[in-house]
């Protein structure tokens, strides 16, 4: 069908405004709308793949505005290139806007996709088609009083959710009676801890200390403290005997390798968002060959993005935690096709790249 060879003749973005449904408040930082940016490119046979931009300030110093900007730039150097040097036009993009990590994701999932598309293969297929079933993710609880928290996650438990991500980190004191809560109204449930930065080292084995002591269930201590502390993190291992996930400390190859030199965690969590997803597929592939264990999560981001970070998961295996729930805590779903959840399941799609669409708004920039 598509005999013309994949050359990148067209690049859309727009940005995109969905609000969440409860706000979304961790250690870093507090969200009540996505301010996202969507891409579409058009091969010159015809084949358009969509990507997404997810940019959190707190998180990675991008906003959307400089998302944009970045956009305009880097959507010139791959006009005319071959979609099928999409690893190649990964560096390239690495080499241009480094410090703008989600803008570069938006752009390469898009040409990933296209490419897929033309070549009539779902994404995750791509990545060498490893482990594709459904999967189960965990569930957000963002940082709210108590009763808001015990309300949100028995509204997610009776949608079958027993995998509870709590977001801790501003006061160990209330982080502990919020997990304690929650595990009283709701006992067949675990906990992962996700501290987003905010605790000291003795913050963190207070937390581990205190909901041991009312008998919660936790499975995974992730980026208790700031990113740079990997003595501590590999502290916390020792001392607390629970398995620690490295999210912050790690947003490129040389973090994970300093991660793993260092003994700093059991598990590193992947986001396209914060390294691009031809660096991702390298730092997971790093990761399993030093024998620590995957997590994958994402920014606030709707199904493209985080459909694509589902391809990495079917398509790359040795994904242990999802944590791909933010389409979810959304008020809107903007795209049409692709995969589905039900309840906590991600069903796989077996059409084309990431089978989605999704329809550009009045304020479309166009590079041609
Ligand atoms: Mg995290």
């Amino acid at each position: 069908m598509h005999t013309l060879p994949p050359i990148i003749r067209r690049i859309e973005y727009w940005p995109v405004d969905i609000p969440i449904t409860d706000p979304f408040v961790v250690a870093t930082g507090t969200r009540t709308i996505a301010e996202n940016v969507f891409l579409r490119v058009t091969l010159a046979n015809g084949a358009q793949g969509y990507g997404e931009a997810a940019p959190f300030p707190e998180v990675g110093g991008e906003t959307r505005e400089s998302c944009l900007t970045a956009l305009h730039q880097l959507g010139e150097t791959v006009l005319g290139r071959s979609a099928a040097s999409y690893k190649e036009v990964g560096r390239l993009l690495s080499e241009q806007a480094l410090t703008h990590p989600a803008a570069r994701c938006g752009l390469e999932t898009a040409v990933i996709d296209a490419y897929c598309r033309a070549s009539s293969i779902p994404m995750w297929q791509l990545w060498g088609g490893a482990d594709v079933r459904a999967r189960k993710t965990d569930i957000t609880i963002p940082i709210t009083d108590l009763d808001k928290t015990v309300t949100l996650a028995r509204g997610w438990h009776a949608k079958g959710f027993r995998l509870f991500k709590m977001k801790v980190g501003k006061d160990v004191e209330n982080d502990i009676r919020r997990l304690e809560a929650v595990h009283l109204a709701l006992p067949d449930i675990s906990f992962i801890g996700d501290g987003n930065q905010g605790f000291s080292r003795q913050d963190c084995l207070t937390f581990a200390q205190g909901v041991k002591r009312f008998g919660g269930k936790m499975v995974l201590l992730e980026q208790p403290v700031v990113r740079g502390d990997l003595d501590s993190m590999a502290a916390i291992r020792r001392e607390t005997g629970i398995p620690v996930a490295a999210d912050e400390s790690v947003r490129s190859l040389a973090d994970a390798q300093a991660v793993v030199a260092r003994g700093a965690a059991d598990y590193i969590n992947i986001k396209i968002m914060k390294t691009g997803v031809a660096e991702a597929v390298e730092i997971a592939s790093f990761t399993k060959a030093s024998g620590l264990k995957l997590m994958i999560g994402g920014m606030v981001e709707t199904r493209i993005a985080m459909g694509c970070s589902f391809s990495l998961v079917l398509g790359l295996g040795g994904f242990e935690v999802l944590d791909l729930d933010t389409p979810l805590l959304l008020a809107s779903d903007p795209v049409t096709g692709g995969y589905r959840y039900e309840g906590p399941h991600l069903q796989p799609w077996s059409d084309p790249g990431l089978d989605m669409a999704a329809a550009p708004s009045p304020n479309v920039t166009t590079i041609e």
